[in-house]
């Protein structure tokens, strides 16, 4: 038996909604159309937030009504109420995600509610995405650390857990929001929180490689049995709300060293590599990744 492993693609959400550049509809389109070709199958495609918070997102039903729908392609849109998850059901999104924030001050600026307030918006959110028979995802961000309140206790993203389990979500993936975590600190949280979580639950990351430890994260949280991974291409991305963040792990890098290490993603690396040089020419700046430079192992 193969050991495989999915990466989901985020940089048209993540990756495009801190640049600085704001990309056309059609380059965004044609980025996720890239995506797929490349065997990507399951992709953040925007996100369903206020205008002027986050003006990057703003088409997002432009760019839903025109990703490809021939290629198995399961659409994630990412919101934060009831009126994002509204837009995301009548966008034709498969997915929706939410971000449950495990501090107050992060969760404040990020979205207006205590942590608290957050859980049960989170509930809100999931009994209304299967009742409109999409899938509810969570993601549990500065799971790891938060840029305003610094160490956050192993306690609290257990907690928080815990409390978002009443309504149980497809898939829960820890995030390092701001890209502090070290590979001791995922086996530590997800041995944690692991108890807890129901077997239908998929647990899945979402690292962020600011001080260069994202790859490192993954192979611990692969050690722990997790085989679903966030990724961005090119490692575009950061946080409007997040100061200093910097991008996700790169998508390419990641599948190449996936791909080393036996456990197939489906993806095609030079697809992937020829996309990031593409996008390159519009974020010449933004595109980190390694792989598309350096190419195959010859
Ligand atoms: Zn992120």
């Amino acid at each position: 038996m193969t050991d495989t492993a999915e990466i989901i693609d985020v940089s048209p959400r993540d990756g495009l909604q801190n640049e600085a550049t704001l990309l056309s509809t059609d380059t965004k389109v044609e980025l996720i159309t890239r995506l797929a070709v490349a065997g990507v199958k399951k992709l953040e495609a925007t996100s369903f937030v206020h205008p002027d918070a986050v003006p990057a997102m703003a088409d997002a039903e432009q760019v839903m009504a025109s990703v490809p729908r021939d290629r198995g392609v399961s659409y994630i849109g990412l919101v934060l109420n009831r009126r994002g998850l509204e837009r995301a059901i009548a966008a034709g999104c498969d997915e929706v995600n939410y971000a449950v924030v495990v501090t107050d001050t992060f969760s404040q600026r990020n979205q207006g509610t205590t942590s608290d307030e957050g859980i049960d918006v989170w509930k809100d959110i999931a009994r209304g995405a299967r009742a409109a028979g999409i899938r509810p995802s969570l993601v549990v961000s500065t799971a790891f650390g938060c840029p305003f309140e610094g160490e956050v206790p192993v306690g609290r993203v257990v907690e928080v857990v815990e409390a978002c389990l009443e309504e149980p979500p497809d898939r829960l993936s820890l995030a390092d929001t701001i890209g502090v975590a070290v590979p001791t600190d995922v086996t530590e949280r997800f041995e944690a929180v692991m108890p807890s979580i129901p077997e239908a639950v998929q647990l899945g990351t979402h690292f962020h490689n600011t001080r260069g430890t994202g790859l490192a994260n993954v192979v611990a949280a692969l050690d722990m049995g997790i085989r679903s991974f966030d990724a961005s291409l090119g490692g575009l991305g950061g946080c409007p709300f997040a100061p200093n963040a910097t991008g996700n792990i790169v998508t390419e890098d990641l599948a190449y060293l996936l791909g080393r290490m036996g456990i197939d993603t489906g993806l095609d690396l030079e697809a992937l590599a020829s996309t990031a040089e593409w996008i390159k020419q519009d974020l010449p700046d933004s595109v980190v990744g390694l792989y598309h430079r350096a190419g195959p192992f010859p």
